[in-house]
């Protein structure tokens, strides 16, 4: 059986059925030679309406609009095939994300002479990156974030501090930080239950979300029971306000203790630092002074905070 070359009724059914839209623009002229009828169903323009490359340039996104000319330019310039992915006006007013594939035909000397293409519709496509690119900054907060009480947890504390440091260094300001951590937490769960202890950690949380409201402030779980406040910009005075803050906020949540030697209520202790950051001062002895004060402040009784110097 002999095969016959297909003639150009089968090649044109077959281009104008894909869902790829074909296209041949003439490069002396820069106009189109062709575009498939296809277009008309994705971007409502009629097909007789795309005549120069400017009604190609024109119905994109102004966005996109400068490096994708410009790129499409120079790669057929040059003779290279490419690809770009922009966003294309619709008669309706709507954007479609498109993925143009070129190819070059040159000339013996290899200057160009036509450029033909498919235009492929990836809307779909885009809105899924978009979908991943919104689960994977979610990702990112889940991973940076205490399962238990749903504030920051030591990875970002880590993270922000050292963020707060330089910048406190950069632009000498001070840069407060408050320890805080629960009095007598063993025997709260010894007698409550550990199941109680939790509640009362997000409890603790709620009630500490409250006393720090500038938008550099951070709130963390530093450990266990304990919990940490970066401040930024603030000096000593007013980190001790904060921390006076911390103390009736806790006061005013009310959280009984029944095996507390402090007294009906649960309470917390807290060490308090301020440093204007040096060039030589590092954050392990200062991070080390403000647990210190956090100790003394256990020591001298609890239901208090220690902060001034180291
Ligand atoms: P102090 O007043 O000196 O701070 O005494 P404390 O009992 O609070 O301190 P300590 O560090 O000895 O005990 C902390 C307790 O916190 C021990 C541990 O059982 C409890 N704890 C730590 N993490 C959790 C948690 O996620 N849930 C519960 N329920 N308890 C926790
Ligand atoms: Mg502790
Ligand atoms: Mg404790």
């Amino acid at each position: 059986m002999k095969i016959s070359e297909p003639d150009n009724d089968v090649y044109r059914t077959l281009l104008e059925s894909t869902r790829a839209i074909p296209w041949k623009i003439d490069w002396p002229t820069a106009s189109f030679e062709y575009v498939g009828p296809q277009i008309e169903q994705l971007l409502g323009w009629k097909q007789d309406s795309w005549v120069t490359v400017n009604d190609w340039a024109e119905r994109m996104h102004p966005e996109d609009r400068a490096w994708v000319v410009d790129f499409c330019v120079k790669q057929s310039q040059s003779g290279i095939d490419h690809e770009a992915d922009y966003r294309a006006l619709s008669a309706s007013g709507e954007y479609v994300w498109i993925r143009d594939v070129v190819h070059v035909e040159r000339n013996e000397a290899g200057e160009p002479l036509a450029l033909i293409g498919f235009m492929f519709d990836i809307s779909e496509r885009k809105k899924t990156e978009e979908k991943l690119l919104v689960m994977q900054k979610q990702l990112e907060d889940y991973s940076f974030r205490d399962g238990l009480t749903g504030v920051s947890n030591r990875r970002k504390f880590d993270a922000v501090l050292d963020e707060e440091w330089t910048l406190a260094r950069r632009n000498t300001q001070p840069l407060s930080l408050i320890l805080i951590d629960i009095d007598f937490f063993k025997q709260y769960n010894d007698h409550h239950g550990h199941v109680q202890g939790d509640e009362c950690l997000k409890a603790v949380a709620t009630a500490l979300g409250t006393v720090a409201n500038r938008p550099r402030d951070l709130l963390a779980r530093y450990g266990g029971e304990e919990f940490v406040l970066v401040l930024p910009a603030t000096d000593e005075a007013a980190a001790q306000r904060v921390s006076e803050r911390v103390r009736q906020a806790l006061f005013k949540a009310q959280i009984p203790h029944g095996a507390s030697a402090v007294g009906q209520l649960l309470t917390v202790s807290q060490g308090v630092g301020t440093i204007i950051p040096s060039s030589t001062d590092t954050l392990v002895p200062f991070l080390d002074a403000v647990d210190r004060r956090l100790y003394r402040a256990k020591q001298g009784g609890r239901d208090r905070s220690v902060a001034g110097a180291a």
